[in-house]
């Protein structure tokens, strides 16, 4: 704890970092998914301003790109005296997701300082990180020493939507000014035990739609019906009654000795057998061991019938599919067929959209730096973990550019907390957080380039 208190009073920077954040939040770079949402050209607009007199300066090269209107992405750079140094991408995402204001004790997009914490929508996810990322960027070109290597902020739309109108589309048209070679962004920095867990992997997605197929009828004459919205219920009562099959992948053995205090249980967890029957016991971790131990099939959308006197010929199931390194398409089809049984003769698998589960080693010197920085300031270890949803890093990785979930949250962030403030009702993050998450970002770039 000593520290924490140390980072948080001898940063200068974290004033400027929390007021850069409140303004962010206050802007409401709301993303619903739709091309006209988000409009984070606002939240451009105030990192402009935050970085004007860096700009100005002329160690820092700020251009903006827009995707489609009001949907724009800022890149700012440092650059570095050595060619052959890293070029390290700092990669903040500037969209928030809905929020629902009756759950909320506050205004959402109010970003107030209240008892040492900032409230609003992105506070955790991930505007605390663009701040901090911005903040020691800006500082790095106001600083009389040069950098090694080139040192740039990656300040992108659309990530909660799927990054099509950020990342995705930065890379297919402006490839040369995103250019990084290795890169950190969101996802880490919460506890797992006493260790502080830093993201390495990330599932893929493997949307599925079922299209279920049966007889039509006058639903005033339901005897021997074989309709579609009855088969979907079959359908859904088989997948939700078997549990595939746990997968422990070389990330859970460093899960479960951070996490897992008991070791009689820890020893059942580390068994692929023995692991379903003990995830009762594991409380608030145990969605999350779930998730990152096997495939997961979440169902999310139900479609059928017109008319409620007509028994409709087909219906459609979406379903969520999570999936780990290594599984292909042809094996969450082939799951589904054997899920499904006698079934899947009436159903026909189409593909949603998707993408594979990606990974960085723990063995980059890039993750070597975040660990020790992380360690440093915090005085504890790091466990490398696998996220079960989706960041802009899996993106990178998709390049092969090695990305890790970066973030040093206070000793009293569990997973658990941390989840529930991202996208939760009530977000908000601590001063002592954010001092954290700036004192370890500031190691890690001076180790890296500087
Ligand atoms: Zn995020």
């Amino acid at each position: 704890m000593t520290r924490t208190m140390e980072a948080d009073a001898t940063d200068a920077g974290l004033n400027d970092t929390v007021a850069l954040l409140q303004a962010m939040i206050r802007e409401a770079c709301v993303n619903d998914g739709s091309v006209e949402s988000g409009q984070e050209v606002r939240n451009v607009n105030v990192l402009q301003r935050f970085l004007a007199g860096a700009v100005a300066t002329g160690r820092l090269e700020v251009h903006v790109y827009a995707s489609a209107p009001g949907r724009s992405s800022l890149i700012a750079r440092v650059r570095g005296t050595d060619p052959d140094a890293p070029a390290l991408g700092l990669v903040g995402h500037l969209d928030v997701v809905p929020v629902n204001p009756d759950g909320w004790s506050r205004n959402p997009f109010g970003g107030e300082l209240i008892d040492g914490e900032i409230w609003g929508r992105g506070a955790v996810d991930m505007l605390y990180l663009t701040a901090a990322f911005a903040t020691v960027l800006r500082d790095a070109a106001l600083s009389d020493t040069p950098l090694r290597g080139d040192l740039v902020l990656l300040a992108v739309a659309d990530e909660e939507a799927g990054s099509e109108h950020g990342i995705h589309w930065l890379l297919r048209e402006h490839a040369a000014a995103v250019h990084v070679t290795e890169a950190i962004s969101e996802s880490g920095g919460m506890r797992m035990g006493r260790h502080v867990a830093i993201e390495v992997a990330e599932k893929g997605s493997a949307g599925r739609r079922l299209v279920v197929h049966g007889t039509p009828g006058h639903a005033s004459i339901p005897y021997g019906a074989a309709g579609a919205v009855t088969r979907m219920g079959e359908v859904l009562n088989r997948l939700s009654s078997v549990t595939p099959i746990a997968q422990l992948g070389p990330l859970w053995a460093a899960f479960v000795n951070a996490r897992i205090d008991d070791p009689e249980l820890a020893e059942r967890m580390l068994d692929p057998v023995r692991l379903d029957a003990v995830l009762p016991k594991l409380g608030g971790i145990a969605g999350y061991a779930h998730a990152i131990s096997r495939i997961t099939i979440s169902p999310t959308i139900l479609r059928s019938g017109h008319t409620h006197n007509v028994i409709p010929s087909h219906g459609e199931l979406d379903l969520d599919i999570r999936t780990l390194p290594g599984t292909t398409d042809a094996e969450v089809d082939e799951l589904l067929r054997a899920m499904l049984g006698d079934l899947a003769d009436a159903v026909e698998i189409e593909h949603l959209r998707g993408w594979p589960a990606t990974a960085s080693p723990a063995t980059t010197p890039l993750f070597a730096a975040i660990e020790r920085a992380v360690t440093e300031v915090s005085g504890e270890p790091v466990v490398p973990i696998m996220a079960a949803g989706g960041s802009d890093n899996r993106v990178l990785r998709g390049i092969g550019i090695p990305a890790y979930g970066f973030g040093l949250l206070g000793p009293e962030w569990s997973y658990e907390k941390y989840r529930e403030g991202v996208h939760g009702n009530n977000e908000r993050i601590d001063l002592g957080s954010i001092g954290l998450t700036l004192a370890a970002l500031r190691r890690i770039v001076a180790d890296r380039v500087g």
